[in-house]
């Protein structure tokens, strides 16, 4: 009885359980061959994982077997936490399938929606159980809401709504258009000075954001601005970063030119996004205030194929812009890494491989055991859901993921996940989908 009551330590649930004399048939207990539980500890051999409803109870050495639990078999892989990307589009296409222009002029929101429940399956099915939403609408908002209700099958969202940004800045949807041309909701992220930050921000807490995402530079796959230039004043984001701390809501800085990231890092963002034009003086104060870099390799390296392959699909006058920036991150990264800068998981991407990310890391100088922890222990604090999610201790949602062999010496397995599991609910086993219209 010595291991058995060792389970109970810590849960109260567990323990009137055991006094009724065994794990309850909801129980699950995973046997895990390795387990790399995001603590950033090394591999460790033959551990069971007990699981009661959507919360891991305990985690122990060897294969316990309690009375009455569901085992769960997988001596013969690799278990990690669920994976987290902290900058998806959840309903946005990959550039290379489609015009962004004609695709933005006719699908609303509605169909978006739709389109983004099937990426959100397909992303839990490569093994991304969380995810933060850094540019979305209304529509980011329901789908949200419809995986947390359990309706559809999805990663765990957190979303920003409109990106906030200057009137032509990379955020505004009328450049590049007819400028006659008006929609409700193109005006949602548009924000001229402080006091419109301030007021934005509190609207878009209102509609549903659980972050807010400023682009306080211009951007490459937009028409018309300049990347290298920042177009938020200094005023404007210390604004909107005090309004949304002061609601408990963080700040993702869309941003690259290195004087730009500086100024929005003494703001107080609390990631800078993408950051292509930084120096090892920005790293440094981005080191020295705890601000997170999310480099997004993903996204540059499927924009810089579309703008040599397939231009005619990318925004009018934005494939130059592509081709001459897009492979800065990654020539970029080890510098960043050498600084010792905090880094989070991020694709940039909502269709497609967002497994992708880990080998563009790697083969870009990073370890793969700090490849992975970007995408779950540093991902869930840059959240702000450390609580919850990025690691597998007692407490924390069993959102679980297993490799057949191990994914540090063979990072090509981050993008064949074996089986994910989802607050305690399994959604692939043995490479398949395991609940119907989940694939
Ligand atoms: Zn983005």
């Amino acid at each position: 009885m010595r291991s058995l009551r060792n389970w109970a330590v810590g849960s109260g649930t567990l323990a009137l359980l055991m006094a009724a004399g065994g794990a309850s048939a909801t129980d699950l207990i995973v046997h895990a061959g390795a387990l790399l539980d995001g603590s950033g500890q090394p591999a460790r051999s033959h551990v069971s994982i007990l699981i009661h409803d959507d919360r891991i109870v305990s985690v122990q050495s060897g294969f316990q077997t309690p009375p009455g639990a569901q085992v769960i078999d997988l001596s013969n892989e690799t278990v990690t936490p669920g994976f987290i990307d902290c900058h998806v589009h959840i309903s946005a296409r990959l550039p290379s399938r489609t015009n962004a222009t004609e695709d933005w002029l006719t699908h609303n929101d509605l169909y978006r929606a739709f389109q983004g429940t099937v990426f959100a399956r397909r992303m839990l099915q490569q093994g991304f159980t969380s995810a933060r939403d850094v540019g979305g609408g209304d529509e980011t908002v329901a789908i949200r809401d419809a995986i947390k209700a359990g309706q559809i099958s999805g990663p765990r969202l957190w979303v920003s709504l409109e990106p906030l940004g200057p009137t032509a800045g990379h955020g505004d949807p009328h450049d590049g258009l007819d400028s006659a041309l008006e929609h409700p909701g193109w005006d949602n992220g548009l924000v001229d000075t402080p006091e419109q930050a301030r007021l934005k921000v509190r609207e878009h807490r209102r509609r549903g954001a659980d972050l807010i995402k400023l682009m306080p530079s211009g951007g490459i796959a937009s028409t018309g601005d300049n990347p290298r230039q920042q177009l938020m004043t200094n005023e404007e984001m210390r604004v909107a970063v005090e309004t949304a701390h002061a609601l408990g809501l963080k700040v993702a800085a869309h941003i690259y030119p290195a004087g730009a990231i500086e100024n929005a890092v003494m703001a107080g963002v609390d990631s800078v996004e993408h950051g292509s034009f930084a120096t090892a003086q920005t790293f440094a104060l981005m080191k020295a205030h705890g601000t997170y870099l999310v480099p997004t390799l993903t996204v540059y390296d499927v924009f810089y194929a579309a703008a040599r392959d397939h231009p005619e699909l990318l925004t009018p006058g934005t494939a130059p812009k592509e081709m001459a920036n897009d492979q800065l991150p990654k020539r970029n990264l080890p510098l960043a890494i050498r600084s010792g800068v905090k880094i989070a998981y991020g694709t940039d991407i909502g269709e497609g491989d967002h497994a992708m990310e880990f080998g563009l890391l790697i083969a870009n100088g990073m370890a793969p055991s700090d490849a992975l922890l970007t995408a779950t222990r540093n991902a869930a604090d840059l959240i702000g859901a450390s609580d919850d999610i990025g690691s597998i201790a007692p407490g924390k949602y069993a959102d679980l993921v297993a490799v057949k062999g191990d994914p540090l010496s063979h990072p090509e397995l981050f993008e064949h996940v074996d089986f994910v599991m989802q607050g305690g609910k399994t959604y692939r086993r043995d490479g398949e989908p395991t609940v119907a219209g989940s694939e």
